[in-house]
């Protein structure tokens, strides 16, 4: 049995004819960049989410680096990031000239842990991103509160979790900013490259449409430096698409989680690996990473390679340890624990029970269980 860790061919077959149609659609309209096709995926994401407005992206990556663009992040100031994420979250700080600042994460949920963000402020902060990883929200109640009273911006990187709410409200409406991203592994997934922001601050939203352009408002008039920023047409046809079935997708991604959690217990792994739980509000399984004890990670890597099984290790390099930003000097034990004990296992909507089994017993047995 191979069980790849993503299976999107399986997703293909499922709605193949309708991403199809949307193609031809597009094909034959003659609008390829923005347009119609943009306005509509921005106003039906918008409203799938929750939030005032969504602005189209060329990347999450592009999403981060507009938003921080759109707060005039640059030379001197600092943006205080997760050491705990995919590489974009600091990329885009740096790539403005800005310091990011790395925090450790919490040993729970993996998200920046708020008290060590407390101390990490400073005079020239001038943004917070809190990341929504794996697909589960960051302790936002906290963090708002904690950047509230220090004036500073909170921008979430909610490119894992779109879908996901903590306390009952949706990512993307969480902080000042949200940047998504479509890249085709993520859960709303495009066939190429894509992302978005989303905000409720219309001097924003109207700030990001703007660096989108190159700074345009008005053809040939370029009221800042922005970049190419945009979101193609096709994509958002394709999104659009997709968009119809995320919600029944997450379910699926849910169950998917539900069903490792009650075979873990059945194969006698509770005491020997910790799966993500389901917690604080809605988790919607970007990534369904378990932790196992640093010294049986390999043996547990080797079997899973041997029996056929798709997995991967997210993230081996905190931003603290990678050799453009570091060695950074401070205390991350929690990131380097978690860099040593972490494996992503398949997930996704349309992954089978029987697989599932397959992929509890392979790990029981490297375990020990
Ligand atoms: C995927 C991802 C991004 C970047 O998105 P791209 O669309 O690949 O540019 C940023 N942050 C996080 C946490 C991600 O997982």
């Amino acid at each position: 049995m191979d069980i790849p860790q993503l299976d999107l061919s399986r997703q293909y077959e499922e709605i193949g004819p309708e991403l199809e149609e949307a193609a031809l659609r597009v094909m034959r309209s003659g609008r390829y960049i923005l347009g119609p096709e943009v306005e509509a995926f921005e106003e039906e994401a918008a409203s799938w989410i929750g939030s005032g407005f969504a602005i189209g992206l060329s990347s999450g990556t592009d999403a981060l680096l507009a938003a921080l663009m759109a707060l005039e992040v640059g030379p001197e100031d600092e943006v205080v990031v997760p050491t705990y994420s995919f590489f974009a979250t600091a990329g885009c700080v740096a790539r403005l000239g800005a310091r990011p600042v790395f925090v450790d994460v919490g040993d729970e949920d993996l998200c920046m842990a708020p008290d060590q963000v407390a101390r990490a402020l400073t005079e020239r902060t001038k943004a917070v991103i809190c990341v929504h990883l794996f697909g589960r929200c960051a302790d936002t109640r906290t963090l708002r509160k904690l950047c509230d009273t220090a004036g500073i911006p909170l921008v979430e990187d909610a490119a894992q979790a779109i879908g996901a709410r903590d306390g009952g409200r949706p990512a993307g409406t969480l902080g000042r900013l949200a940047c998504f991203s479509f890249f085709p592994s993520k859960n709303l997934g495009a066939l190429g490259d894509g992302g978005m922001v989303t905000t409720d601050d219309p001097d924003l939203a109207r700030r990001i449409r703007r660096l989108r352009n190159h700074g345009q408002e008005t053809a040939y008039e370029h009221l800042e430096v922005g970049g190419n920023f945009r979101l193609d047409a096709l994509q958002a046809a394709f999104l659009r698409v997709k968009l119809g079935r995320l919600e029944d997708w997450i379910e699926g991604r849910r169950r998917a989680a539900e069903r490792y959690r009650s075979l873990f217990s059945a194969e006698g792994l509770d005491g020997l690996l910790r799966a993500p739980r389901d917690e604080p509000d809605r988790h919607v399984y970007h990534q369904f990473v378990v932790r196992v004890p640093a010294d049986r990670r390999d043996p547990c890597l080797e079997a899973l390679r041997e029996a056929g099984i798709g997995h991967n290790v997210y993230y081996r390099v905190p931003f603290h340890r990678q050799p453009c930003f570091g060695p950074v000097p401070g205390n991350f034990e929690v990131a380097d624990r978690a860099s040593l004990e972490s494996i992503a296992l398949p997930i996704f909507p349309e992954l089978r029970e029987e697989e599932q089994v397959h992929i509890a017993r392979t790990l029981a047995r490297a375990l020990g269980a």
